[in-house]
């Protein structure tokens, strides 16, 4: 694979974690996404609509053709399936398995993806709850900032963009801020912009902005568990 391909694929894939985050995607959303000059990113995205894979409509909001969104998905699910691998066969914990996937991911031939996605008993979601293209989030998945206090809740996902910053995500796997853990919404103060849950391991404090960009379902009253796992 050429590094001219890893580029655009990057593109393709930043491209499609914006559509499905519901988020805008213009060329300086990619600029800033990508560490990447705007010059640089409108010399990729003129090359990549001769290319026949994004469309630039009149308001400049970059969306995918067909093409351009099957080969995202492709890289989507290479990148989440490698990142199933490394954490659930190799042991990698899974707040830092997101950069090794990041370089995997374009390494890997249509062979491997399929004799890997068996071998691992094809997984739907990746290590953060994300879903692999085809599968989707509960309908009644909400963002933890949309979660009311007094309700318990489970996470989900943690959203894409957090997995960027592997510090903040040591610091949600020390307050268990992870799929498949419930917490309690006790409050969220305006004042300091941050959201106060409680869980069986103690009480954590997350900041609006992380909130917002973690999902979770609610769980009924008579379902909660009063000893998680
Ligand atoms: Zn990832
Ligand atoms: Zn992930």
């Amino acid at each position: 694979m050429t590094e001219h391909s890893k580029v655009i694929e990057e593109y393709l894939l930043t491209l499609y974690k914006l559509k499905r985050a519901g988020e805008p995607a213009k060329a300086v959303t990619l600029a800033n996404r990508l560490d990447t000059s705007p010059p640089t990113v409108h010399a990729t995205i003129l090359r990549m609509q001769r290319d026949g894979l994004v469309n630039v409509t009149k308001t400049k909001e970059l969306t995918l053709t067909k093409e351009g969104q099957s080969i995202a998905e492709d890289i989507a699910y290479r990148h989440n399936l490698s990142e199933y691998f490394l954490c659930n066969t190799l042991g990698i914990p899974w707040y830092e398995v997101h950069q090794h996937a990041h370089l995997l991911e374009h390494a890997m031939t249509p062979i491997v993806v399929e004799k890997l996605a068996e071998f691992l008993g094809k997984p739907e979601f990746c290590p953060h709850g994300t879903p692999m293209p085809g599968t989707e989030l509960p309908e009644n998945t909400i963002t933890l900032m949309e979660a009311q206090p007094g309700t318990t809740v489970e996470v989900a996902m943690i959203g894409e963009v957090l997995e960027d910053s592997v510090d903040l995500m040591k610091i949600l796997h020390e307050h268990k801020v992870m799929p498949g853990k419930q917490h309690k919404v006790i409050e969220k103060t305006e004042v300091m912009r941050s959201i106060l849950l409680e869980s069986k391991d103690g009480p954590s404090s997350l900041p609006f902005h992380v909130a917002e960009k973690i999902f979770v379902i609610e769980i009924p009253k008579d379902k909660k568990r009063s000893i998680q796992p």
